[in-house]
């Protein structure tokens, strides 16, 4: 069952690790978010250079 988990967060994974969308996946810095996600987490971060 190991391989299941590498399945969705390992490499070649396409969807968001947070709501699991596919939509507008942001795979910048390997933080593999969707767009939505990244800008709630960037202001977590202090990460504002994202337009
Ligand atoms: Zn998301």
């Amino acid at each position: 069952m190991e391989r299941n988990e590498e399945k969705r967060f390992g490499r070649g994974a396409n969807a968001c690790r947070r709501c699991g969308r596919r939509r507008g996946l942001v795979r910048r810095y390997e933080i593999y978010l969707c767009r939505q996600c990244f800008r709630e987490i960037a202001r977590e971060i202090g990460f504002r250079k994202f337009n």
